[in-house]
């Protein structure tokens, strides 16, 4: 514990009311803090439980103003709130954590990729297009490729492959013309993420490497330990730890990576914040990823990061909610006894939609694997 640790049961506050936000409060909530959430959605998934809930836009001058007066300490739960914002809340005094710079640097490819470069981290061959004049280079090195908006990407939106400079030309258009980055396409021998809790440079832990498995850009599952070898594994979470420490940054970061066929690791990109592929550590855990994001908020040491069990994380997407033409036996989840449901209280169940998750918990993360298709099957 530092000298200015932040005790229960001051109020913490958090931008967004999302799932993210939801589990947030659920761990500051048991720990005995009280928790105030901006979410200008009167259905905030996190508002169930929040002592407070302000209604109003993420920018909006009253709110923060009542989020400085009333809150010990401050985080965020999404990359794209206004950093200008957090950075506000800083100045009057507030611990704010991650910082106004770190989710800064989080917001845009281009300057996320420059910091990964500054970390002395590799990134998969790209070219920044800030201007349309930035794309009369050969763009062969970055082709095939994925161009993505600089900004405001998530679950794959605002991506599209291309495979020739004028596909490349023509897409930068369809985009708006807006900054953007061209990344050469790689082939993947595996997609793994490592969570860093830091809340300095001697204190800061990783959780055990997730892999990743997508589909149609979205998470699916997440794997852990994951399948690569521990070696590669253990390189992963000191590059994580790594670029924590290039941003000083405080709080719970998740590095996503890319895996070569040769076990290369390239930094995908980065989120300051728990992150969707460490929900396995609320049942796997001994220190969940939201408990670590109260713990450096509230500048305590990081808790034990130690695996319990091998798991298997799986996303539920509206795709299979009622509304959608699906009839979810919930039951099968709830009744197996190494099965862990967590549903969002969501009220709109769009198909993409992120509305719940299970994990199972197994001998080996083959067993868990196994178990869960089988399970997914049944839904
Ligand atoms: P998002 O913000 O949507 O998560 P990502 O940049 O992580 O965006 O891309 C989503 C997914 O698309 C990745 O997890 C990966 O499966 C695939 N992908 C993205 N960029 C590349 C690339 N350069 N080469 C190969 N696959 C990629
Ligand atoms: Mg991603």
């Amino acid at each position: 514990m530092t000298a200015k640790a932040i005790l229960p049961p001051s109020m913490l506050g958090i931008l967004g009311g999302g799932q993210l936000g939801r589990m947030f409060a659920a761990a500051a909530k048991t720990m005995g803090y009280r928790v105030t959430v901006l979410d200008p959605d009167e259905a905030a998934p996190a508002a169930d439980f929040a002592d407070v809930h302000i209604k109003a836009p993420f920018n909006d001058a009253q709110a923060l103003d009542i989020l400085a007066k009333t809150c010990a300490a401050i985080t965020t739960e999404f990359e794209n709130v206004n950093a200008d914002a957090m950075r506000e809340l800083a100045r009057r005094g507030v611990r704010v954590a991650p910082s106004g710079d770190c989710v800064a640097v989080a917001q845009n490819r281009i300057v996320e990729k420059g910091w990964v470069k500054k970390a002395g981290l590799a990134t998969v061959p790209y070219l920044a297009i800030e201007t349309v004049d930035d794309l009369h280079t050969d763009l062969t090195p970055y082709l095939p490729g994925i161009l993505k908006t600089a900004r405001l990407g998530y679950d794959g939106k605002g991506q599209v492959r291309v495979d020739t400079p004028d596909a490349a030309r023509e897409a930068y258009a369809d985009l708006g013309g807006q900054a953007c980055v061209l990344e050469k396409r790689v082939e993947l021998a595996a997609e793994v993420s490592v969570i860093v809790t830091r809340v300095s440079h001697t204190q800061m832990n990783a959780f055990p490497v997730a892999e990743n498995r997508h589909e149609k850009g979205i998470l699916d599952v997440s794997i852990v330990p994951a399948t690569i070898p521990a070696a590669v594994a253990e390189t992963a979470q000191g590059m994580a730890k790594q670029l924590a420490d290039a941003l000083d940054y405080v709080g719970v970061l998740a590095v996503e990576f890319f895996v070569l066929e040769d076990d290369t690791l390239l930094v995908n990109e980065i989120a300051p914040r728990p992150h969707n592929s460490g929900h396995y550590t609320l049942d796997a855990c001994i220190t969940s990823q939201f408990q670590q994001q109260v713990r450096a908020l509230c500048g305590l040491l990081p808790g034990s990061t130690a695996l319990l069990k091998p798991a298997v994380m799986v996303n539920l997407l509206g795709d299979v909610w009622p509304e959608n033409g699906r009839e979810p036996n919930w039951a099968v989840l709830m009744e197996a006894p190494n099965v862990e449901l967590h549903l969002y209280g969501k009220k709109e169940a769009r198909p993409g939609r992120k509305m719940g998750h299970f994990t199972v918990l197994a001998d080996s993360a083959e067993a868990a694997l196994v178990q869960a298709e089988a399970l997914k099957d049944t839904l």
